[in-house]
């Protein structure tokens, strides 16, 4: 293999938040730079672009067209080509709804193959079938990072910056420290208990009916607030017809109150939606919710369930808020008489252990509790909540919560984990952090 052991900038994971810095910065014309710099992405699969998106068997939270914004207006040629690929119809067939998760996998494998052709033209590597196991700060304050290949052999790459877009995970043994109305769900349900990725997953519903096989009514159990616990319900409500679900058979036990996505505070109004005050308006679009409210079918489910808008009930559906007392003696009731109990709590960023230049262990705010991994400049936190200097974060989970000119609602509080979002203000302030000192080495 013919590869510059040292390189500018590092990518490892190169994933639908890996590439997506990479997609704006090939949209925008600072993709050539950035390869000048010496560029280097790292991938442990086969190819670049969709990482695990494609595993959910659900439609997007995200209009269809959206995912399409990155081949619009864009300086790259090879991008705009992308507009008329059959992968791009095939997301576009979905327009102002929800694709399916695969079918949006399938675009972005396409995107993720034209952006690795963008690099290597600019004189970047693409290294697929390479997993980073590890990442050492050297005294010179550039990172070591250690990979290996599918056939086990083992190199090192050196880089003035690096980002891990490495995706996160859900574990069990996570759910040991997080109560739920009063204790937490492990080890005490552990017989009964899956993760919202395995009900989302393509299997997921085997899962489900393995739990419920032989109950004649049964209860179901989601735990969790967030668009996997919504899209969890939709799933079981209306993929499994076999089952005779009765009223309130299955029930969402949520902690914060479920927001619904407006595109303004007037449309809400006018469907009776009041629940909202000038602190829930992003200031830079005038979205209501614009990132706690849910939308397209998860949005029609929580709003059948509130009754918003004059949606038909879902009677099979209750909604439970979460005590925030020590017990919540109804909902453990819940949890106890659940056949099933699914929890959608979240997932926790995976990054890939960070050693400082004498190998100590170089410990992350992400590696306890619920802390993000990274700070509002994108920047990968240590146990001090202080920035590791040239490493960045960006991806599912990495608590990355968009403020001034990447808009919100002033209110929100948790996680974004949007791909639009990585492929516009959050790649462009990676790009740029990325090439700041950088682009003058060049230049001489
Ligand atoms: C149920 C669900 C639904 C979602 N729906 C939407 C949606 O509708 N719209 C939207 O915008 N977002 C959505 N998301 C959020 C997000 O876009 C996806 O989760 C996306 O897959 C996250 O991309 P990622 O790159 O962070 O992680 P991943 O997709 O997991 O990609 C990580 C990549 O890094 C690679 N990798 C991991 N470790 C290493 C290593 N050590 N070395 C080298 N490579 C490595 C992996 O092979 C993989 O390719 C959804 C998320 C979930 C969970």
């Amino acid at each position: 293999m013919n590869m510059s052991d040292s390189c500018g900038s590092l990518f490892i994971g190169g994933g639908p938040a890996g590439i997506a810095p990479l997609v704006w910065a090939a949209r925008t014309g600072r993709l050539k730079l950035l390869a000048q710099t010496g560029l280097v992405v790292v991938e442990a699969g086969n190819c670049l672009g969709a990482g695990s998106i494609g595993d959910h068997a659900i439609g997007s939270d995200t209009l269809a067209d959206t995912f399409l914004e990155c081949v619009e207006n864009s300086q790259d040629e090879r991008l705009s080509a992308l507009r008329t690929h059959p992968s791009a119809e095939a997301v576009r067939r979905y327009s102002k709804g929800a694709a399916p998760l695969p079918v949006v996998a399938a675009f972005l494998e396409t995107l993720g193959r034209t952006v690795q052709d963008i690099i290597e033209a600019a004189g970047g590597q693409v290294l697929l079938g390479h997993r980073a196991s590890g990442l050492r700060r050297q005294r010179t304050g550039r990172w070591l990072a250690t990979l290996q290949t599918v056939t086990g052999e083992s190199l090192t790459v050196t880089a003035s910056k690096a980002v891990l877009a490495t995706g996160a995970t859900q574990r069990l043994d996570d759910l040991a420290s997080i109560p739920v109305a009063g204790s937490p769900l492990m080890p005490e349900f552990a017989g009964k208990l899956l993760l919202s990725g395995e009900v989302l997953g393509h299997g997921g519903l085997d899962a489900i009916r393995r739990y419920l096989r032989g109950t004649a009514a049964p209860k179901i159990a989601i735990v969790g607030g967030s668009h996997s616990a919504v899209a969890s319900a939709n799933r079981i409500l209306h993929g499994m017809p076999e089952l005779s679900l009765a009223a309130g058979a299955v029930t969402i036990l949520h902690r914060r109150p479920l927001r619904i996505f407006y595109p303004t505070p007037e449309a809400a109004l006018a469907e009776g939606y009041t629940d909202f005050g000038p602190q829930d308006v992003c200031a830079v679009t005038g979205r209501l919710y614009r990132l706690a409210g849910f939308r397209l079918d998860a949005r029609d489910l929580v709003m059948r369930a509130l009754g918003v808008g004059g949606r038909p009930a879902e009677p099979r559906l209750a909604l439970h808020r979460i005590g925030t007392g020590d017990a919540d003696e109804q909902g453990r009731s819940l949890l106890r008489s659940a056949d099933v109990i699914v929890a959608a709590l979240g997932y926790r960023p995976t990054a890939v252990p960070i050693e400082h230049a004498d190998g100590t262990p170089w410990r992350l705010a992400a590696g306890s509790g619920t802390a993000p991994l990274v700070n509002s400049a994108c920047e990968v936190l240590d146990d001090a909540q202080h920035a590791i200097p040239g490493l960045y974060g960006i991806g599912l989970a990495a608590g990355f919560v968009p403020q001034g000119a990447a808009g919100g609602e002033p209110s929100f509080v948790g996680q974004t984990n949007g791909l639009w979002l990585w492929q516009n203000p959050i790649g462009a302030m990676i790009v740029e952090a990325l090439l700041q000192g950088e682009s003058g080495r060049v230049a001489a």
